[in-house]
C-alpha cells in the first residue's frame, strides 16, 4: 500500500472526486447564485478556487518510503529484490505526468511516444478503462514503459481510489485492470463561526473548506436566503466528518448536525441516513428541511414567458394558454429534476422537441421541454433524485430561442410553478422516529454551544441572541 504513494506520485488533488460529484445540480444552482463560480455551468472542481481557500494540510506532500529511495547501488537493488514481493525489481520506474488542458489519453500517449496499439489494448481491458475517458486537466497519471512499450499505467481519480492497468500474465498483448479503494479515517470535528460579512468568507477565515460552507448553505437553503438574509453577527455551528489518510487530512465528509442563527432565529438540522444509505437533513422533531420540489429546475437568466391559462395568441387572437413557465437560459445549461421521482418519458415530438416527464408520487408531475439533449443514459422508468441533471437547455421543437418550458401538474391540473404551494419532503418514517430522536439529541449535544441551549424539549430555546 505504501508503495502506491511513493516519491514518484505527487498526487495533489485536494478533495476526493466523490465530493465534487456529490455537489449535484442543487449545489451548482446555489453556488452560481452565491457567485461562488464566476464561470457559469462549470463544475465546482474545475472552477478556480475562491482566493485559494484550500487550507495547507489538504495538499498532500509526497511521501518518501523505503522502497522509493532513489539510490540504485547494486546492493540496494539486491536488497529491494529480497525485500519486495515484486518479481521484477529492476523493471523501469513509474513515471508521473499531468493531464494538460484539452488532452485526451490518446493525445497524451502520442506526446509520450506510446503506440496506438498499447492504447487500444488498454482501452479494451474492461469497464474500468471507461474511466480513462474522464480525464481532466490536472489529473495525475503514472506510467511505466520500456523502449516505447507500455508495461503499466495508473490513474488515481481521487486520493482514495487507484486504477492500475498491467500487462496480463500469460498474454502480454492484453492489459488487466485492478481497482484499489482505500478508506479514509473519519474523525468528527466541530466548528463555531461568527459571520462578519458573508458565509463563505467567514468559513474561510475559520479554516473550513468551501465545500463545507456550500453543504451548509444547501442544508438551510429552503429557510434562509444566503444572499439577502445574512447579517453581521449571524453564526453557525457544525458537527462534521473530517477524512484523513496516513495521518494527513484529505478533506471533509458529511455535516452530521448544524445550527444556524440567522438574525436571532435558530435553525437546526440533523443528518439521518435511510436504510438505503441516502442522507437527508431533518429538524430535531424529524421534519424534513427541504421542500419536495425546487422552485425552478434551471439556473435561468430571465423568465421569457409566464404562466397564463387565458393567453391570447398574438397572431391569431385565439385563446392559446401557456401552461408553464419559460426560463430563458443559454443552450447547454443543465436542467435538473425538480423533485425525487421517476422518468415517465424522455422522448421527442414536433412541438415539444426533446422533452422529459417526471412522476413524483401519486399526485405530482413535472415536464421539461425543448431540451437540446438528455442527460447521459436517461430513460423511462429510471428513478431520479431532486437536483439530478436530466437534460440541457435547448430550442428543439417549436421554440424561438433557447429556453426551458417547465410545467407543474397537481392531480393532472396545470399549476403555476412560480406560485404553487410546494409540499415539504417526507418526514422521518414513524418506525425510524425513536432512533432518529436519540441520534438528533446526541449530535446536537455535540455542537460547541450545546450547553447554552435547552436540549430536553423539542424546540431548543428560540430566543437566543448571538
Ligand atoms: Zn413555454
Amino acid at each position: 500500500m505504501a508503495r502506491r504513494t511513493g516519491a514518484h506520485s505527487p498526487w495533489r488533488r485536494p478533495v476526493p472526486r466523490v465530493h465534487a460529484l456529490a455537489a449535484t445540480g442543487l449545489a451548482l444552482t446555489l453556488g452560481l447564485a452565491l457567485g461562488l463560480w464566476p464561470e457559469a455551468h462549470s463544475l465546482p472542481e474545475q472552477a478556480p478556487p475562491l482566493a485559494e481557500p484550500v487550507p495547507e494540510p489538504l495538499a498532500l506532500a509526497p511521501k518518501r518510503t523505503p522502497e522509493a529511495a532513489p539510490a540504485l547501488t547494486p546492493e540496494s537493488v539486491t536488497a529491494a529484490a529480497l525485500a519486495a514481493p515484486d518479481p521484477a525489481p529492476e523493471a523501469p520506474a513509474w513515471r508521473s505526468l499531468t493531464v494538460r488542458s484539452g488532452e485526451s489519453l490518446a493525445r497524451i500517449f502520442q506526446r509520450e511516444g506510446i503506440s496506438a496499439r498499447a492504447l487500444a489494448a488498454l482501452m479494451a481491458s474492461g469497464a474500468l478503462a471507461k474511466r480513462l475517458a474522464d480525464l481532466r486537466p490536472g489529473d495525475q497519471l503514472e506510467l511505466r514503459e520500456e523502449d516505447g512499450t507500455l508495461l503499466g499505467f495508473r490513474f488515481r481519480p481521487s486520493q482514495l481510489e487507484t486504477l492500475t492497468f498491467s500487462r496480463a500474465s500469460g498474454d502480454a498483448s492484453r492489459f488487466e485492470a485492478e481497482r484499489e479503494l482505500r478508506s479514509p479515517t473519519v474523525t468528527e470535528r466541530t466548528a463555531q463561526v461568527v459571520i462578519e460579512d458573508a458565509l463563505f468568507l467567514a468559513a474561510q477565515k475559520a479554516g473550513l473548506d468551501d465545500r463545507l460552507a456550500l453543504a451548509l448553505a444547501e442544508i438551510f437553503q429552503w429557510d434562509i436566503d444566503f444572499v439577502l438574509d445574512i447579517r453581521k453577527g449571524d453564526r453557525f455551528e457544525l458537527l462534521y466528518e473530517e477524512q484523513s489518510l496516513d495521518g494527513d487530512v484529505i478533506g471533509t465528509g458529511a455535516i452530521l448536525a448544524a445550527r444556524f442563527v440567522n438574525r436571532g432565529e435558530i435553525f437546526e438540522a440533523v443528518r439521518y441516513e435511510d436504510p438505503a444509505g441516502n442522507g437527508s437533513y431533518y429538524t430535531p422533531e424529524g421534519r424534513s428541511l427541504r421542500k419536495a420540489f425546487l422552485r425552478a429546475p434551471v439556473q435561468f437568466t430571465r423568465i421569457s414567458s409566464n404562466f397564463n391559462l387565458r393567453r391570447k395568441h398574438p397572431l391569431w387572437n385565439t385563446a392559446r394558454p401557456h401552461r408553464g413557465i419559460d426560463y430563458a437560459a443559454p443552450t447547454g445549461t443543465p436542467v435538473v429534476a425538480a423533485g425525487d421521482g421517476k422518468v415517465v418519458k424522455a422522448a421527442r415530438n414536433a412541438p415539444s422537441g426533446n422533452y422529459v416527464v417526471l412522476q413524483h408520487g401519486e399526485r405530482y408531475q413535472t415536464k421539461y421541454l425543448h431540451l437540446s439533449r438528455f442527460a447521459k443514459s436517461l430513460k423511462a422508468g429510471q428513478r431520479v433524485k431532486q437536483g439530478q441533471v436530466i437534460g440541457y437547455v435547448g430550442s428543439t421543437g417549436w421554440a424561438t430561442g433557447p429556453h426551458l418550458h417547465y410545467e407543474f401538474l397537481v392531480g393532472g391540473a396545470h399549476q403555476n410553478p412560480r406560485t404553487v404551494a410546494l409540499p415539504k419532503a417526507d418526514p422521518i418514517a414513524p418506525e425510524a422516529k425513536a432512533a432518529f430522536t436519540r441520534l438528533a439529541l446526541a449530535r446536537l449535544a455535540a455542537l460547541p454551544s450545546a450547553q447554552r441551549f435547552a436540549l430536553n424539549g423539542p424546540n431548543p430555546a428560540p430566543h437566543e441572541s448571538p
